[in-house]
């Protein structure tokens, strides 16, 4: 599942292939990706005559929400479970999945594929007030350490599912969840409400490092080989993990077994010896 990093790539990679280009055709064939325009073959119009013509200014990214700027509102994609965002030539072969081609004016084509289909894509007047109930992005939210502290430790739920609430702050999810409550040397049960204020800094300075790591090397591409960038590349920074999906390997950092424990109904992993 793309999380911020995954997606923050996406738009990185998305980007010069986009920016002060137009629309000239689009083409809807997934029902469920273009859902906000309706049910049944007319929501399919309804997409095309809609982004049809739009000039893209530039890209934005929210927690796990991308958008492209246009002259016209934004054109938002949510990748959700399995959304891919491709640059392609029209001539490259196609793809199973794909549900959503944009032609640009210089001839690329933007695919979103997206084999789940809990993805989606639509367009928006005014992209800030509908993200509205979408929390800061997480980099930007722990980049203002009191409020992050302060709005942490009044939570009685687990760290884990605290960082998972996209309200709070926006684009961690269950890989970048774990691998922060590890660095911070922290159970991902623990009660918010019950760490200290050190441990709650620590959390936002981890929460900073652990994402712009991430975004460095590409986001983590998993063994379900379903998160790729817009060119298609896989990210590294799976290689980065030391409890996520580590049972075999251990823990990356003392070596210790790995304990995996279902929190808030997500597959957690953590250090028994690291985390305390
Ligand atoms: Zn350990």
């Amino acid at each position: 599942v793309p999380e911020g990093p995954e997606v923050e790539t996406v738009r990185r990679t998305l980007h010069p292939s986009v920016v002060n280009r137009r629309i000239v055709k689009a083409t809807a064939t997934g029902r469920r990706s273009v859902r906000r325009y309706g049910e049944g073959p007319v929501a399919l119009a309804a997409f095309e005559s809609d982004v049809t013509g739009l000039n893209i200014t530039g890209t934005q990214r929210r927690g796990k929400y991308l958008w492209m700027t246009t002259d016209r509102g934004a054109l938002v994609v949510h990748l959700r479970m399995s959304g891919q965002v491709l640059v392609c030539a029209p001539t490259d072969p196609g793809v199973v999945h794909t549900h959503i081609m944009l032609d640009l004016d210089d001839g690329a084509q933007v695919r979103f594929v997206d084999p789940r289909t809990f993805g989606e894509m639509w367009r928006t007047d005014d992209p800030i007030a509908e993200l509205a109930h979408v929390g800061p992005d997480a980099v930007e939210g722990a980049a203002d350490e009191a409020w992050f502290v302060d709005r942490l430790r009044t939570r009685r739920s687990p760290v884990k599912s605290v960082l998972l609430d996209q309200g709070f702050v926006s684009g961690i999810g269950n890989i970048y969840s774990d691998e922060i409550c590890h660095r911070s040397g922290i159970r991902p049960t623990r009660l918010a409400n019950t760490i200290t204020k050190p441990k709650a800094r620590l959390i936002a300075a981890n929460t900073i490092d652990i994402l712009n790591e991430a975004i460095a090397l590409g986001g983590s591409s998993l063994r379900d080989g379903q998160y790729v960038d817009a060119h298609g590349v896989a990210g590294e920074a799976s290689a980065n993990h030391r409890v996520y999906d580590q049972l075999k390997a251990g823990c990356g950092t003392c070596g210790g077994p790995i304990k995996r424990q279902v929190i808030g109904g997500r597959s957690s992993y953590f250090c028994v010896a690291c985390q305390k």
